[in-house]
């Protein structure tokens, strides 16, 4: 998969993220598949074999997560 560069990471999050409640860059959240917490903002965004672009963990590639794997934190 191929990493895309977002210019406008908020206004990328406003219009790509996949829930109702979008969280802003400075939020943490905590990462299912490689159980660390990561700032929101530093997202990652990969485009894949469809064209599709996945909102990736920061840790990508290394984690495979995606925002479909982010919690909030309590
Ligand atoms: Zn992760």
């Amino acid at each position: 998969m191929q990493e895309i560069k977002i210019s406008n990471k908020q206004e990328y999050l406003d219009k790509k993220y996949p829930f109702s409640s979008i969280p802003s860059l400075a939020d943490k959240r905590y990462c299912m598949q490689c159980k660390s917490e990561i700032v929101v903002g530093e997202y990652k965004v990969f485009k894949d074999e469809q064209g599709k672009e996945i909102i990736s963990c920061p840790n990508a590639p290394a984690c495979s997560g995606t925002v479909m794997d982010w919690y909030k934190l309590h």
